[in-house]
């Protein structure tokens, strides 16, 4: 089995529903390798949904101490998603420098300054369009920012979009693409493969689910050999979701083993 890369929980993550126990139960059940917490943290957040979008760090290490203690010989890692916007690399890169966080997730959420998670206003352009803009805004995450180890969900614009084809793919902005690839090659950064993406696009009914075959060869053919798996889960029901189909995929294209970080070293397993 894997490590999941990827995941929230209740306590900190207000959109998560398992509890860390839940958690650490259930991959123990499934007898998984490893274990990344990732809760949510987006500064600044544009949105008041009622309830905070960051979370308090101290303690969240200090919850994560009972949290081991109950995992036993289980291994959880402690990282963070952060959520990017254009003033916050900084700020970002100076608050993880704080914590001894094992692995940091950096993702962007927003376009034209809404989470199309509540706002789904940004799809009234055409597809082209908005893929390509968000995907600019990606590599210029990954060019701003330094401290953090793996891009996040790379496909997130297309989770929520209502085209008839919603998957994104290289051919609809290969230069945007290229920017974005390079920028994660040369900063040594991983590019996660987001299962969870994959799970919204097969219960819309879509044949068209896993990542787009032209940005992981693209990917591999620059030098890109650095990817994770993450299940986003924020219920223990999807921990590990689509891994042994999403491994078997990347396998094909010539990837041999997927990452993970502890304490913002890169380990890696066999895909
Ligand atoms: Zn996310
Ligand atoms: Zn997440």
């Amino acid at each position: 089995m894997f490590t999941d890369t990827h995941n929230h929980t209740s306590h900190f993550s207000s959109d998560a529903r398992m509890t860390a126990k839940e958690l650490i139960d259930a991959c123990k059940a499934m007898e998984m390798n490893g274990v990344t917490v990732t809760e949510h943290y987006e500064g600044d957040y544009p949105h008041d949904i009622g309830v905070p979008q960051i979370f308090d760090i101290p303690e969240y290490f200090e919850a994560f101490k009972s949290w081991e203690e109950y995992a036993g010989a289980f291994p959880i890692y402690k990282g963070i998603e952060l959520g990017y916007q254009k003033h916050l690399p900084e700020f970002y890169d100076e608050m993880v420098a704080k914590y001894p966080f094992d692995s940091v997730i950096m993702s962007n959420h927003l376009f034209d300054g809404k989470d199309p998670y509540f706002f789904r206003d940004c799809y009234e352009k055409d597809m082209i369009s908005v893929y390509t803009q968000y995907i600019e805004e990606m590599a210029e995450m990954v060019e701003k920012c330094n401290n953090f180890d793996i891009v996040g969900h790379y496909d997130y614009i297309n989770r929520y979009a209502p085209y008839e084809k919603p998957q994104i793919k290289y051919s609809q902005c290969p230069e945007a693409f290229d920017r974005f690839l390079s920028a994660i090659i040369s900063k040594d950064k991983c590019l996660e493969i987001n299962t969870r993406s994959i799970d919204k696009m097969r219960k819309k009914g879509l044949n068209d689910c896993l990542p787009d075959k032209e940005i992981l060869s693209r990917y591999f053919e620059l030098g890109g050999r650095n990817i994770s798996l993450g299940s986003d889960s924020h219920a223990s029901d999807t921990l590990c979701i689509h891994f042994r189909e999403a491994a078997e995929y990347l396998r094909s294209f010539g990837f041999t083993e997927a990452s993970y970080y502890v304490a913002r070293k890169r380990f890696s397993e066999p895909l």
